[in-house]
């Protein structure tokens, strides 16, 4: 049977009576959760998800309605956390605050999307109403100029604070009708108006006069499919999302020292110096290998004329492992293996002028015992993903450069 909808002529009423006309268990939507019940009422105010918004939540007598479902075939479904006894009337109230934050936003929608229209004929394709911020989809490409403009346009019409009325019309009505869009469907046609400024075709709940939208702000925009899609926020969306932002950008300037027009130099100024500083820091990290390499150089054992260095160094990167056996490498006949003293290890082979090793070839026995990868020429390679402990590492590699 048909719901009778208490929410098409009244988007304000939030308590009513109603009897259960059925009441079903529902398979539970994830393995596990537990058993829900769908709940069929003579007449409902609870919105169920549909034209872009989002279901009420609220209870049904001591039950929680956790979801609502528009059957398409007239009925409305509301899924509760517990059974609720057919014939009997129940007292459902529905949560004003969700309520009346989706009616703002799908308000707000319907005059943004008018002003679009207005002011430049592009068309809204699509709404969406998400959890945290809402989208239109326009048909045409849009500027920061045109936004601008829309929601100046756009928030004139909440400030005039005009009626906003909801009325049925037959389709043969509604075709001689300045409708902003097509309706989507035949029959008896739900009207939107915003006094003397939009018309649509709309089974959503709306605030009774534009002013209750507060205020409607474009949050960001880009490229879509040919147009554009613009988030946006209304109401009290706006008030959360300026104390967000307000506490973001006051920490940040508190780090910065700076005023919040000069925010993006700031950033960019930092960024600057931190290039400045990483460019320097590379060259006194070269400077020391150096330093470092000699060292190594010293700590080598002789196997006949090749100087064997084999070290893992908990104190090197990537970066640092590969310059530090380089610069030891200047060292004739020195073969040098360097590892890192991370699990998994990196690994860096470097031989000088008479080692008598191929880099390459070592780092391939070195792969071969202890898995990972990499590769090289004969005078420098270079792995990563090496398992093994550094002792072990060491011990393996001391023994392929003493043979
Ligand atoms: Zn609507």
């Amino acid at each position: 049977m048909k719901t009778e909808r208490l929410y098409y002529t009244d988007a304000y009423r939030t308590a009513f009576d109603a009897q259960v006309l059925a009441c079903a268990p529902r398979a539970p939507s994830t393995p596990g959760a537990p058993t829900a019940y769908a709940v069929e009422l003579a007449a409902s105010a609870f919105y169920p998800t549909s034209g872009g918004q989002p279901f009420d939540t609220g209870t049904l007598g001591d039950a929680r309605v956790v979801d609502v479902i528009d059957e398409g075939d007239g009925r409305v479904v509301h899924v509760t956390d517990r059974a609720l006894g057919p014939g009997t009337v129940v007292a459902g109230t529905v949560d004003w605050a969700r309520r009346l934050e989706h009616m703002q936003q799908h308000t707000g929608q319907h005059v943004l999307s008018a002003a679009f229209e207005a002011l430049f004929s592009n068309r809204t394709e699509s709404f969406h109403l998400g959890a945290d911020s809402c989208s239109i989809d326009l048909a045409g490409e849009v500027s920061a100029q045109d936004v601008s403009r829309a929601i100046d346009e756009a928030n004139r019409i909440v400030w005039e604070d005009r009626p906003v009325t909801v009325r049925f019309v037959s389709e043969q009505e509604a075709a001689s009708l300045p409708l902003r869009k097509e309706p989507a469907r035949g029959g008896t046609l739900r009207l939107v108006e915003v006094a003397d400024y939009d018309l649509s075709a709309c089974g959503g709940t709306h605030v009774a006069r534009t002013g209750a939208i507060g205020i409607i702000a474009a949050s960001g925009w880009e490229k879509f499919r040919g147009g554009s899609r613009l988030q946006f926020l209304c109401g009290v969306r706006v008030r959360r999302r300026f104390d967000l932002w307000r506490d973001a950008l006051a920490a940040t300037m508190t780090h910065l020292s700076v005023a919040p027009e000069e925010l993006a130099a700031g950033v960019e100024r930092l960024q600057t110096e931190n290039k400045l500083a990483q460019r320097a820091l590379r060259t006194v990290q070269e400077k020391l290998a150096g330093y470092e390499a000699r060292a190594l150089v010293a700590r080598g054992t002789r196997v006949g004329s090749r100087l064997v260095i084999v070290e893992a160094r908990p104190d090197l990167d990537a970066v640092a492992l590969k310059a530090m056996a380089v610069a030891a490498a200047t060292e004739p006949g020195a073969a040098v293996a360097l590892f890192s003293a991370t699990s998994p290890s990196l690994v860096v082979v470097a031989c000088g002028q008479g080692a008598g090793v191929d880099a390459g070839a070592m780092l391939k026995a070195l792969v071969a015992q202890f898995g990972g990868k990499g590769g090289g020429k004969p005078d420098l390679a270079q792995g990563g993903g090496l398992q093994g402990s550094s002792d072990a590492l060491v011990a393996a590699a001391r023994e392929l450069l003493s043979r």
